[in-house]
């Protein structure tokens, strides 16, 4: 058999996945692409430019160390592991030294699948062994690739997983030889009104392409994290799942189709509240069944929304919207455990964040 990593190699990606998933920790997903980040300036009235970007993440990066109590890594966008705060010293640097792994997003969106129902592929695998090389020489030791996948009437097709599970698998095999631990996301989206059942069966199926397609690019499972969707109901599904509910269709869709070898399972919140993110991933690991991997939090969305809300581009609001981003992880950190008691308000923690058509 040729050799796919050196033992070296090998020992570096376990010992980064490892970190990544200390117990009661998560990533922060902080690689919005220029036109997402755009969408939630907005409704603060700031301008989407280069600068008011930068003036955002340095408030989400600048706050207390405490955070990397509960963060191990942050994923940033292009734009962002190369910006710096207000004395010159770059994002990367700030997180390093609180001891949060700067992680990246090296796929370049989604794009139409032609002759399909409306679904996409996701873009980004040329030239990605080279971009890999310089990320990890400018410090990023892990990267996300987001597919998506929607469901529906004969959705998605058997050429949509295909091609998910495939792309998926080229782009972790091309991140592990740069030594970039691949955070693999196939998330099937919540938008439809299906019930929880079709999300199990849609995910199961899924998660088992990706799988054997990993296998089959000989991927090194032990060096790589999962970042599916929690299966839920759809958004418009009349009804709605409790948090046990979900926990239980979760698991099961998870201990059908992902080895045990892979060492973290990090959930996307797609769409839910704060609040209900944080009591989902409580009730996933408060249930009882096997559950050989970390589950813990990737989250976008359900850990900025009260920060963006209580910052709103107002230098005042800073030291205040850094706590609440503290007190966000907090609870998702305590839910890793099982340990979260729910009430952890803020400014948003109830509303929905549900966007039809995401591209991030
Ligand atoms: P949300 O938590 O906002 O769904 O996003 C996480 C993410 O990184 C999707 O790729």
């Amino acid at each position: 058999m040729p050799q796919y990593l050196s033992p070296d190699k090998e020992r570096e990606l376990v010992e980064t996945a490892n970190l990544l998933m200390a117990k009661g920790k998560g990533l922060l997903a902080a690689d919005e692409s220029t036109g997402s980040i755009g969408k939630r300036l907005q409704p603060i009235g700031l301008e989407n430019n280069e600068e008011n970007r930068r003036l955002y993440r340095q408030m989400l990066f600048t706050g207390s160390k405490d955070l990397a109590n509960h963060v191990s890594g942050v994923i940033f966008f292009h734009e962002t592991l190369y910006q710096e705060d207000d004395n010159g010293k770059p994002f990367r640097q700030i997180l390093k030294e609180k001891g949060i792994i700067p992680g990246i997003k090296v796929d370049k969106g989604l794009v139409p699948l032609a002759g399909t129902d409306g679904e996409n592929t996701t873009q980004g695998l040329d030239g990605l062994g080279e971009r890999c090389a310089q990320y990890y020489k400018d410090g990023a030791r892990f990267a996300k690739w987001r597919c998506a996948l929607k469901i529906g009437d004969g959705l998605p097709s058997e050429l949509g997983i295909r091609e998910t599970a495939n792309v998926l698998a080229r782009y972790a095999s091309i991140c592990q030889q740069n030594g970039l631990v691949p955070i693999v996301e196939p998330e099937v989206l919540p938008e439809g009104d299906h019930d929880i059942e079709t999300c199990q069966r849609v995910t199961e199926k899924v998660l088992a392409a990706t799988y054997k397609s990993l296998s089959e690019h000989h991927v090194f499972l032990e060096g790589t994290l999962l970042k599916p969707n929690m299966v839920t109901a759809g958004f418009d599904c009349k009804k709605k799942a409790t948090p046990e509910e979900v926990a239980r269709a979760t698991v099961t869709a998870l201990q059908r189709t992902v080895p045990v070898a892979v060492p973290g399972i990090c959930f996307l919140s797609g769409g839910q509240s704060e609040e209900e993110a944080s009591i989902n991933l409580n009730a996933i690991n408060q249930y009882k069944g096997k559950k050989p991997w970390a589950l813990t939090f990737s989250y976008g969305r359900a850990l900025q929304a009260s920060v963006l809300t209580a910052w709103g581009g107002k230098s005042e609001n800073i030291t205040n919207a850094q706590d609440q981003l503290v007190k966000r992880a907090q609870a998702n950190g305590a839910a890793a455990k099982g340990e979260y008691k729910g009430g952890v308000g803020g400014a948003a923690g109830g509303e929905s964040l549900f966007e039809a058509n995401r591209n991030y």
